[in-house]
């Protein structure tokens, strides 16, 4: 069981890597634009070597198919697919008709991004029926959350007849980096982590012994923190004043607040970081109150993140943001002077590695860069493995 497919079906995107046990490189591809007439196939084949096809205006089932094409002289023992929303689905399962139909089940939960998922399983099942092929849930390790965490203060009932609760997403990011600072720390998974994973969609975790406490999205990704082009945390009566005073339906309320807000809705700008802070350093004010916001936000958000754990013995950067922006990591720690951190000033310069950022005293600080395609690969190599064994 050594070669994994990881697929990623997303919404009008396929990204898809094939780890080698015997390489040190990837495989990989990403499909784009799918649906539109831009759509295009890129990426990475043996021997490094790049490519790029345009698609003319192919879908899903077309992109998935050319990638499966390209990936036809390869041999892998499995595939695993990244499954957005699994409900209540506490780990990997190994994909039959009974998970099929829970991701269907679930898709009104995510229905960006299920429905997708779904289109990429049936291809995949088609192509290789006789390869074992896991769901990977982004939910699945968030399922440790304690009830007092997951529950909205809202009538029980409507977890109980239609799962509305707190689900958290980045599972496989928030598990692969706090278990990777974990061992490099020496700490074994045990010990309090904060994590805050930085990229166009953004959340903080709490992770105490390996397990996930809390988390700052919800529902769906879009509570929390101060995203790309998601708002993050509203006031939920923002949809009565909506509708009421500017007459706005559910859907252009949800476009607002998924697409139009967050770092793009308040400078009008950008939702690229790296855009906001050059224009930020060139005096544009709401680039600089759109950084604010953002940082101001997710130490609130780490700060109310520490209340789960009992200790905490590290915080921990990741997502393009967190990995790369020594700017943001110092905004942040300066944001929360309660808690005893210090950082290395030279240290926090380094871009997009794993290195221990603190000066020593206080809790560590960690850049740790996000490899969720290898977490895929290591649990569905964990289940087709049990499944082998069970069988
Ligand atoms: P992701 O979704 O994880 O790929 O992250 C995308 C975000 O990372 C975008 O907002 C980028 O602007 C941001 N990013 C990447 N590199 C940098 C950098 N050097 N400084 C600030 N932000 C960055």
């Amino acid at each position: 069981m050594s070669n994994i497919l990881v697929i990623n079906c997303g919404s009008s995107s396929i990204k898809y890597a094939l780890l080698l046990d015997d390489h040190d490189y990837r495989i990989y591809g990403l499909a784009e634009n799918l649906g539109t007439p831009n759509a295009r196939i890129s990426g990475i084949t043996e021997g490094q070597e790049k490519f790029e096809v345009e698609l003319g205006q192919a879908d899903h089932k077309q992109a998935l198919e050319v990638a499966m094409e390209r990936l036809k002289k390869f041999h892998f023992d499995a595939i695993g697919h990244r499954v957005v929303h699994g409900g209540e689905m506490t780990e990997a399962q190994l994909i039959d008709q009974d998970v099929i139909d829970h991701i269907k089940a679930t898709s009104a939960l995510a229905p960006l991004h299920n429905p997708a998922h779904l289109v990429g399983i049936d291809a995949t099942l088609k192509m290789y029926p006789d390869l074992p092929q896991v769901a990977v849930f982004d939910t699945a390790f968030h399922q440790s959350m304690p009830e007092k965490a997951y529950h909205y203060a809202i009538p029980k009932k409507l977890y109980e007849e239609h799962g509305v609760r707190r689900y958290g997403f980045h599972g496989t990011s928030h598990a692969y980096v706090s278990e990777r600072a974990s061992t490099l720390a020496g700490q074994k998974n045990q010990g309090g982590w904060l994590v805050a994973h930085l990229g166009n969609g953004s959340s903080t975790c709490a992770i105490w012994n390996g397990q996930s406490l809390d988390t700052s999205m919800g529902l769906t990704p879009l509570e929390g923190l101060c995203m790309g082009t998601r708002s993050g945390d509203v006031d939920p009566s923002l949809h009565h004043f909506l509708a009421t005073n500017l007459g706005w339906d559910l859907d252009r309320i949800d476009r607002m607040l998924n697409r139009e807000s967050g770092l793009l809705g308040i400078s009008g700008l950008s939702n690229d970081m790296r855009t906001l802070i050059d224009a930020s350093e060139q005096g544009n004010h709401d680039a600089t109150l759109a950084i604010e916001v953002f940082v101001y936000r997710l130490a609130k958000s780490l700060a109310a993140m520490s209340c789960a754990l009992p200790q905490i013995d590290g915080l921990i950067f990741t997502g393009g943001i967190g990995e790369n922006s020594a700017y943001i990591r110092e905004k942040v720690i300066k944001s929360l002077p309660h808690f005893g951190f210090s950082l290395d000033s030279e240290k926090n310069k380094t871009r997009g590695q794993e290195i221990r950022i603190d000066a020593g005293t206080g809790p560590m600080i960690w850049i740790i860069p996000t490899d969720e395609e290898s977490r895929i690969a290591q649990e569905t190599r964990q289940v087709a493995l049990n499944a082998l064994e069970t069988a």
